[in-house]
């Protein structure tokens, strides 16, 4: 159950846990006029959280999940009015292609959902891809969907400079890790409690938690939201080659029978990247080894081989070793504690959820506050236990 919608104009919130969602979570709470402060243990977008990679991709393509096609469409103006007051890019606007063996039915199903929201995706056959996106080799590749407008963000830069100007506007961002807030089964919180001994006291409190949440609330999230380990790889481009510049090159998907790999321009200079969106074994984000493995690069340079022809032999210039924090079917978590009815539980990003920071803050924000509706899909009775992911 809900705390009733707020009578004050500003209440106090703490928003715990400063990634994408929480991070966007605070600034919408601080645009509807809240006295905000936001709380994380090792830093906005830190190296080892969900969000402290280097890019994420943008697209609207959902298939037949048009719930986050419309997410994806609003979440893009406002990731583009962040870039436009930060020093550097936050959004490269290079178009993002997904392509496909055959015409499946995620096809069809976002061409549908992409007419009813106004969105100019282009359906490209093999020939037009070929002679528009020469760097990939399209073998065995039927239909593609080419949206001009999405791209690539800046991960860890957008949510570092969405949290300065946070700040600057009048909020507080504190660093502090929050203990457990217990098993309490009615009621409200009254106050954080940080390792260090502080106490923050609020009258609502959101934690967006990624990874962590099943470990902050052991009882009540427990194995509904299940870490896995993902590697991601950069390559160099050979001197000289333009093919590979935003400009000229998409972000992309290769959907490969449902065995889906993606992929990034060379953003910036740091090269061509390129990851596996399987699932990997589940970790703890605490403690899993952050250093890559020769058996996923195998199967990363196997796959480049053949669809990047150009960069046979290119040297690997960086790598990631991150988690994906997943729900049980790869919706989002955004609902009650069901004991404390003034905390709010947002997450289960489940590998997608970065590009829709911006409408979670917004729908977190107005939920918290008692002002919008509850969304089914995001609540915690339809998050099981078996994890079978069904969102990408
Ligand atoms: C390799 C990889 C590729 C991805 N690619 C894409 C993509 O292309 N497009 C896309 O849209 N999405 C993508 N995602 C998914 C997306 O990045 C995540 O879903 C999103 O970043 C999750 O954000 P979050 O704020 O929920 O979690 P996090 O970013 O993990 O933030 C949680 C924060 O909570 C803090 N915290 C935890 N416990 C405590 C505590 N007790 N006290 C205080 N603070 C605490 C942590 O320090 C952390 O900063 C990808 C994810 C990965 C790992």
């Amino acid at each position: 159950m809900a705390k009733p919608m707020s009578k004050k104009s500003a209440e106090r919130v703490v928003v715990v846990g400063a990634g994408v969602f929480g991070a966007w979570t605070a600034h919408h709470l601080q645009q509807l006029g809240h006295r905000v402060t936001l709380v994380d243990a090792h830093g906005p977008a830190h190296s080892r959280a969900s969000s402290g990679g280097e890019s994420r991709l943008t697209r609207a393509a959902y298939g037949k999940d048009a719930i986050y096609t419309r997410m994806a469409r609003d979440s893009l103006p406002q990731w583009k009015a962040l870039s436009a007051v930060s020093g550097l890019p936050i959004l490269h606007q290079c178009g993002i292609l997904f392509f496909f063996p055959t015409e499946e039915p995620y096809v069809q199903d976002s061409i549908a959902a992409h007419k009813t929201f106004g969105l100019p995706t282009e359906v490209l056959d093999q020939a037009e891809m070929a002679k528009r996106f020469p760097m990939i080799d399209f073998d065995g590749i039927r239909v593609g969907l080419y949206e001009p407008g999405f791209g690539a963000l800046m991960a860890r830069r957008s949510v570092q400079t969405l949290v300065e100007r946070f700040v600057k506007a009048g909020g507080t961002y504190a660093k502090g890790a929050a203990l457990p807030p217990g098993d309490r089964t009615s009621g409200e919180l009254d106050a954080v409690h940080l390792a260090n001994g502080e106490r923050l006291a609020a009258d609502r409190f959101v934690f967006a938690l990624g990874p962590w949440l099943p470990k902050v609330f052991p009882n009540v999230i427990g194995p509904r939201i299940l870490a896995t380990r993902q590697e991601v790889f950069y390559f160099a481009i050979p001197p000289g080659d333009r093919r590979f510049l935003p400009s000229a090159m998409p972000g992309w998907a290769d959907f490969n029978g449902g065995d889906i790999f993606y992929g990034f321009p060379d953003l910036e200079g740091r090269g061509a990247k390129i990851a596996h969106d399987q699932h990997g074994v589940e970790v703890d984000p605490d403690t899993q080894d952050r250093r890559p493995t020769a058996a996923a690069l195998a199967e990363i340079v196997e796959f480049r081989d053949r669809r990047f022809p150009a960069l046979r032999g290119a040297q690997v210039i960086g790598s990631e070793v991150c988690q994906y924090e997943n729900s049980s079917n790869g919706d989002f978590l955004i609902d009650f504690h069901p004991g404390l009815e003034n905390v709010l539980l947002v997450g289960g990003g489940s590998g997608h959820g970065f590009k829709h920071g911006p409408e979670v803050g917004r729908y977190s924000a107005r939920r918290l506050m008692g002002s919008a509706k509850a969304e089914p899909r995001f609540s915690l009775a339809t998050k099981g236990e078996t994890h079978h992911r069904e969102v990408h």
